[in-house]
């Protein structure tokens, strides 16, 4: 019988969490030729959330959960997961029922079918402010444009994986993780599920306007030096249109002497250099942040609690012990 575990991020859920569990389990039941095993994320909760992981893992023998020190992140409650997964295939899903279980049969049916992932997409956005929508649009453009990874309009963390698939998504250990990037980045061949956007039941989003814009600068900073190159191209324009400036004013003042103070080009020019010196230094200073942070090399969680035995590929506790196990394995 194959195996299918099931990776849960969970901050502060404590009130979806039961739902999550029996509603899957209900389109679990339909198919009972697959073993499947839960792996729930406890992203360091605020609340109750941790105390009824431990619950559902008293009372269902396919159910376990790992436990974060700190909020450390989806990004990284997703990679903890899937290091820890060993199923044949590997979903990946959110607990608070947007990303409707009836899925499931259908994406375990195209992975059989030989596709290597299948994963949904958002075809309306139902729910969803109408500004943040349009931010959402712009980026998926930019992004798409500025990077070699190509973004699917309305792709989201739900999806179901092959193991070698699984395994190239691990491969790439960096800390700062743009799931949806690294996902693109690994190919392999992704059959799309659209579906209609659902609503959360219970409880309430943990994304912030300003939290999203941070992670759109952040996936595209991650997979593209495009905006290096900008910094590079306008700084070129710049000079060129300066040169033939210096001559002609040059060859004025040698025609016709000095002339009354440019005090309004001055200025303007002083201001505009300026500004695009801001925005390059801000530029340098996005990539430098990055590679500070990738050069400190710190893991990208730290468990406090688990129900999984260590040992295995089961103790990843930090990078390292990940990366050992993969070359073990
Ligand atoms: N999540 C997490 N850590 C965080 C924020 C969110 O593990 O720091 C989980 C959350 O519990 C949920 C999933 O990520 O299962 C998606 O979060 P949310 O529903 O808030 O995002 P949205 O659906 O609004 O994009
Ligand atoms: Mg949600």
């Amino acid at each position: 019988m194959k195996t299918v575990s099931i990776v849960v991020p969970c901050y502060n859920e404590e009130d979806v969490l039961q739902l999550f569990y029996t509603e899957t389990q209900k389109v679990l039941d339909t198919i009972p030729d697959y073993g499947f095993h839960y792996i729930f994320v406890d992203d360091g909760s605020r609340d109750r959330t941790l105390s009824i992981l431990r619950e559902l893992k008293r009372a269902y023998s396919n159910v376990d959960f790992l436990s974060f020190s700190r909020n450390f992140g989806k990004e990284a409650a997703m990679y903890a997961g899937l290091t820890h997964a060993d199923g044949d295939y590997v979903i990946v899903m959110d607990a608070d029922l947007q990303h409707p279980p009836a899925l499931i049969p259908t994406m375990l049916k195209e992975i059989e079918a030989g596709h290597d992932c299948c994963a949904a997409m958002r075809t309306s956005r139902t729910g969803e402010s109408r500004i943040r929508s349009a931010f959402s649009r712009t980026f998926y453009r930019l992004s798409n444009r500025l990077t070699d990874v190509s973004l699917v309009q309305g792709a989201v963390d739900y999806r179901i994986m092959s193991r070698q698939m699984v395994d190239a998504v691990l491969s790439l250990s960096e800390v700062q993780r743009f799931s949806k990037g690294i996902f693109a980045w690994v190919g392999f061949d992704t059959k799309w599920l659209p579906y209609e956007n659902v609503e959360r039941p219970l409880g309430k989003t943990k994304w912030s306007f300003w939290g999203l814009f941070k992670y759109a600068i952040d996936g595209i900073t991650a997979f593209s030096v495009a905006p290096l190159r900008m910094v590079s191209l306008i700084g070129f324009i710049i000079s060129c249109f300066a040169f033939l400036y210096i001559i002609i004013t040059l060859i004025q003042t040698l025609i016709f002497g000095i002339d009354v103070p440019g005090y309004v080009t001055t200025l303007c020019a002083v201001l505009f250099l300026g500004g695009i010196i801001e925005l390059s230094v801000g530029i340098l200073g996005e990539y430098i942040g990055h590679i500070y942070m990738e050069a400190k090399d710190r893991p990208i969680y730290i468990l406090r609690e688990s129900s999984l035995p260590y040992g295995k590929r089961k103790s990843a506790q930090t990078k390292e012990d990940s990366a050992d196990e993969r070359a073990d394995n």
